[in-house]
């Protein structure tokens, strides 16, 4: 029997898309860390970053595994740039047919490899066009999932003892299936499966509705979780990036949803040295982080990417620049995960366990904070009450149990 390998980088769909491949070709092939005879890439190229990091993993899998073919899929292949590999598939179905594998339109997973909680993507592709956005012209038109299949793999990650699921897709809230809005799909969720746990990938602020907000604020199963792109602070830049939403917008957001559901865990992302980006623009980005209530960020370069309305701006930032301000950024990251950490401490939280790192059992709280506990138990893919005592230097919670619930 022949062998593969298969590494992902970059977003949730790639890991998603990446595991169904996973899971086809093992019906097929045998997956092999040592002597595959096809790597299989799911490339990200959300900035050139993320294109350095596939093309140096190609080198070394090229280097490694010399007799092997090496295949790229995922962003990356969409762009028409090889970045070493020997073949590029644009789709992940004409990938399987050319090995003679049946797939289905909307892929299918049956758990996540070593995971306790599993990604399921209920919708793909982007209409919105942020000016330095590649996601568009990667992912194509915006199409959703039928809300069928994706109760029927919610059912079947529960029967097979999932705890949590993550509604993955580029614009989760732009779900619409036959009359189905994302409220909808979570109404239905919640009634016709019995998973414990349903978190929400990234929502663009503009997204975020009453009703939305009502029914996380009102379903224990829904978690306290939100993550938000602000990506700028600045007015200025936020048109530049066509972005749909001012400064005063995203304040007026975060203020709604933090005064209905007030254990919210927070994340955004933000992009530093967007093309004219002044030092005035910045410090009303790093300001306004500053005062609102993210429990984390996710911080990126401005990198150009060839073909979006951003390439072509004028007053580009030198890279100097870009790294200071990603430095400070980085520096505010930590104290606002050590801020929200501290506010945690004595509150009983419940944790998913998902993995053992030397002495410590490792998960998520509800509002995804990492939480540590010891235990001599074999605690993985539980959900167990936990109650906060310590936080370690980089915010994550050393904490005691307090009852099995599940
Ligand atoms: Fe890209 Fe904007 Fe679409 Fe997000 S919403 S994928 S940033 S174009």
């Amino acid at each position: 029997m022949k062998g593969f390998y298969i590494k992902a980088f970059g977003c949730k769909l790639n890991q998603y898309e990446a595991e169904y491949v996973r899971e086809r070709l093992e019906t097929h092939l045998e997956y092999t860390e040592t002597s595959p005879d096809i790597v299989v890439v799911y490339g990200c190229t959300v900035t050139s970053r993320a294109d350095a990091k596939v093309r140096r993993f190609i080198r070394r899998a090229r280097r490694m595994f010399p007799q092997a073919r090496i295949v790229l899929l995922g962003c990356s292949s969409r762009i028409g740039e090889s970045f070493g590999a020997d073949e590029l598939f644009p789709d992940t179905n004409i990938f399987l047919a050319s090995l003679g594998i049946k797939t289905k339109e909307w892929f299918d997973t049956s758990g996540f490899f070593g995971h306790t909680r599993s990604f399921v993507k209920i919708q793909d592709g982007c209409e919105r066009f942020c000016s330095y956005c590649i996601v568009p012209f990667t992912r194509g038109a915006e199409r959703s999932r039928p809300s069928s299949e994706i109760i029927e793999q919610t059912r079947r990650l529960t029967n097979s003892g999932f705890k949590e699921v993550v509604l993955t897709g580029v614009r989760v809230a732009g779900y619409s299936f036959n009359g189905y809005n994302l409220v909808r799909l979570l109404e239905q969720l919640l009634e016709k499966t019995e998973i414990p746990r349903i978190r929400l990938s990234s929502i663009d602020p503009d997204e975020i509705t009453d009703e939305l907000i009502d029914i996380i604020a009102g379903n224990s199963r829904i978690m306290p979780h939100l993550h938000i792109p602000l990506q700028s602070g600045s007015n200025r830049i936020l048109s530049l990036m066509r972005r749909g939403y001012t400064r005063e917008g995203f304040v007026d957001t975060i203020v709604s949803i933090t005064e209905r559901i007030p254990d919210l865990g927070l994340g955004t992302d933000v992009i530093v040295g967007f093309p004219s980006e002044t030092e005035r623009d910045f410090e009303e980005t790093y300001n306004l982080i500053e005062a609102l209530p993210f429990t984390y960020l996710h911080i990126f370069r401005f990198s150009e990417r060839k073909g979006t309305v951003a390439s072509t701006l004028p007053d580009r930032v030198p890279e100097g620049i870009k790294s200071m301000r990603a430095k400070a950024l980085s520096e505010l990251a930590i104290r606002k995960r050590l801020e929200a950490a501290r506010k945690r401490i004595a509150i009983p939280q419940e944790v998913l366990f998902e993995r053992k790192r030397r002495s410590f059992w490792e998960g998520h709280s509800k509002n995804y904070i990492i939480c540590k506990t010891r235990s001599e138990e074999n605690i993985r893919g539980k959900i167990i009450g936990v109650i906060p005592e310590e936080i370690t230097s980089s915010g994550e919670l050393i904490c005691r149990e307090k009852l099995c619930t599940g």
